[in-house]
């Protein structure tokens, strides 16, 4: 028998806030391991879809299913007990607190939970930068460090909002470094991302999103064979 690698399945999905209907039925499926990308204009609805598959947006409605658990049902605190971790773009972390004191704050944990060794591995700039408190730190060090956090509380699926958005090529770089670690840890993460540059470097599929809805696929492949298609969407 083959095993299902699903891990997660998002069917025909609405979402609200108060009166403003922001998803429009999204369909989506992530398999165990992938790196996905959601592109698409500003108010596509790429944050709307992150913070409602973490369960931060609750007006929702249709098929949420996360390695079995039905997440409609699920509360949010629950939701990353599960193992699915959210790093929203204003990262979350605690900025008058240190590095070593975020560290070992994380929100919740969940068995397998990454030790400070390996973070530390992973992230060899923020072993430098332990005392540090967290309003001192690079927009790179920041975005490191709220991976880091997410990764202490045992997620092993990541919904990381623009990890790059405002950071100098060089970190960029070294954040697809870490996302290539982390696939090879056999993680899964979704990826919402405006530098085409990196998404292609780190993922393998990509959902194009429009108006609350998931409008295109494609792989990794087929959309460096075919940028033209994709800058239509972008309005590039
Ligand atoms: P961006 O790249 O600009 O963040 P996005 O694709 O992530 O775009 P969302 O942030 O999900 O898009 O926004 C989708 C729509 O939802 C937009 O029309 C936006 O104005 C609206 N919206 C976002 N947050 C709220 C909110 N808290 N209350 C009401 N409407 C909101």
């Amino acid at each position: 028998m083959i095993e299902d690698a699903t891990r997660l399945e998002v069917e025909n999905l609405h979402s609200w806030y108060d009166e403003s209907h922001i998803l429009h039925g999204a369909t989506m499926k992530v398999s165990k391991g992938e790196i996905v990308t959601l592109l698409g204009r500003n108010g596509a609805g790429k944050t709307t879809m992150m913070r409602t598959l973490a369960g931060v947006v609750r007006q929702r409605k249709g098929k949420l299913v996360f390695d079995g658990h039905d997440l409609m049902s699920t509360p949010a605190h629950r939701v990353a007990r599960l193992g699915l971790g959210y790093v929203p773009e204003e990262r979350g972390i605690f900025s008058s607190l240190n590095v070593a004191e975020n560290l070992v704050l994380p929100p919740v944990v969940k068995a397998g939970g990454m030790s400070i060794e390996h973070i530390y591995e992973l992230f060899p700039n923020l072993k430098g930068r332990d005392s540090t408190v967290g309003t001192r730190l690079s927009g790179g060090e920041q975005q490191m460090l709220a991976i880091a956090r997410i990764l202490r509380t045992g997620a092993d699926f990541i919904l990381l909002d623009e990890p790059t958005e405002g950071l100098a090529p060089v970190i960029v770089e070294d954040i697809a470094r870490v996302l290539g670690e982390l696939k090879n840890l056999g993680l899964t993460i979704i990826l919402v991302e405006q530098n085409i540059q990196f998404a292609t470097a780190s993922a393998d599929r990509h959902y194009v999103m429009e108006q609350g809805r998931i409008v295109d696929e494609f792989s990794n492949e087929a959309l460096l064979s075919d940028m033209a298609r994709i800058n239509a969407y972008l309005g590039v």
